[in-house]
């Protein structure tokens, strides 16, 4: 088990890493998720060992390792593009980290064979790098990294050069290898549909703070805060005052249940913002909320639809296909309090 206490980096005034703490039990995958420049690859980093902190600690199975040299702490790296040497054959490439750890002839070979087996890539030996297909190369990235054998993987933005649709096809191949693997380690990234689809925890990291962490599901459908529910893309989003159960906006008047509060917060009356999750807005014939459709995406089996319900105001809602209307006309909805937050 990996844990990371407390870590604070800084560079001149900029806190890179603030306090910044993470635990990465055994066989599970965590993600660090946070938008450019909020202190991910300094905290893999130090986490390798090559970064000095000025406070806190990076433990193995309870024991510091601040006096562990990176080459001695067993862990492996697998960055943004794979890094593969395209010059060398698919073999001389999951060879390197092991050369690296002084195996050679038999001892090699067989290594090499078992990474390659591991990854479903047996008998590539020989293949150039240049001739495999997107998802191939990450495969020999991700045999190479595991070849030593490490007992922790870092992944840094893995996926982030690539386009869209590869990217999407590889998310699945490497969520069921790291499965089958029961790998340890730790993702990074800025990409929120990544993170959510392959972590079993999610980090949501902000200015090298810890902002939000829990099971992707549970972020998901509470976020800490705007902040973070902005930064996954949610925009229904209101002043509001608590009373009795019940919070006044400008858009309405909705019940908001106790399930409904952002983790941490104290349930309590007054003034607070107010989060309608795309998914609470639902389409009902006699609704309270009414407005016009102003523009309607298509995203894989549903529409994400903008509804202007004032002058000012134009609201986010997800619908399925068959129900979809269409941009100009008037829609009537109701609020389910399952998907309204409280911050
Ligand atoms: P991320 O990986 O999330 O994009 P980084 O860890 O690279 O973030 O950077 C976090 C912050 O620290 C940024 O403001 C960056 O400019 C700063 N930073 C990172 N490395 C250095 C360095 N070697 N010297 C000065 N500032 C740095």
């Amino acid at each position: 088990m990996l844990e990371a206490r407390g870590l604070t980096v800084r560079y001149g005034a900029v806190a890179a890493l603030d306090g910044f703490g993470l635990t990465v039990p055994d066989a599970r995958v965590v993600s660090v998720l946070g938008p450019s420049g909020c202190g991910k690859s300094t905290l893999l980093r130090v986490i390798a060992g090559l970064e000095p902190v000025e406070a806190g600690d990076v433990l193995w199975d309870g024991g510091s390792l601040s006096h562990v040299p990176p080459h001695r702490r067993g862990f492996g790296l697998m960055f943004q593009d794979y890094s593969l040497f395209p010059h060398l054959t698919v073999a001389d490439n999951v060879a390197f980290g092991l050369r690296m750890a002084h195996l050679k002839g038999e001892r090699l070979r067989v290594g090499v064979a078992e990474a390659l087996d591991r990854v479903g890539l047996r008998g590539y030996e020989r293949r150039s790098i240049g001739n495999l297909s997107g998802g191939e190369q990450q495969r020999v990235a991700l045999a190479r990294a595991l070849a030593p054998a490490p007992r922790l993987l870092m992944l840094d933005e893995p996926l982030g050069a690539l386009d869209r649709t590869l990217r999407e096809r590889l998310v699945g191949e490497l969520s069921g290898l790291f499965s089958e693997l029961g790998l340890t380690a730790v993702y990074v990234t800025h990409d929120q549909e990544e993170a959510f689809s392959l972590a079993d925890r999610v980090v949501i990291m902000r200015a090298g703070r810890v902002a939000q962490e829990g099971v992707p599901e549970e972020v998901w459908a509470r976020p800490a805060d705007e902040w973070v529910a902005r930064f996954l893309g949610f925009a229904n989003i209101v002043d509001a005052v608590v009373t009795d159960g019940y919070a006044q906006t400008a858009w309405g008047r909705f019940p908001v249940e106790a399930a409904a509060e952002a983790p941490g917060r104290a349930r309590r009356d007054g003034p607070a913002r107010l989060l309608l999750r795309t998914e609470a807005l639902v389409p009902t014939a006699d609704g309270a909320l009414q407005g016009l459709v102003v523009s309607r995406v298509f995203r894989g089996g549903r529409y994400r639809v903008e509804i202007q319900v004032s002058p000012d105001v134009v609201l986010q809602m997800e619908l399925g296909a068959e129900v979809t209307p269409g941009a100009g006309e008037r829609v009537a909805f109701a609020v389910d309090p399952a998907g309204v937050v409280v911050f």
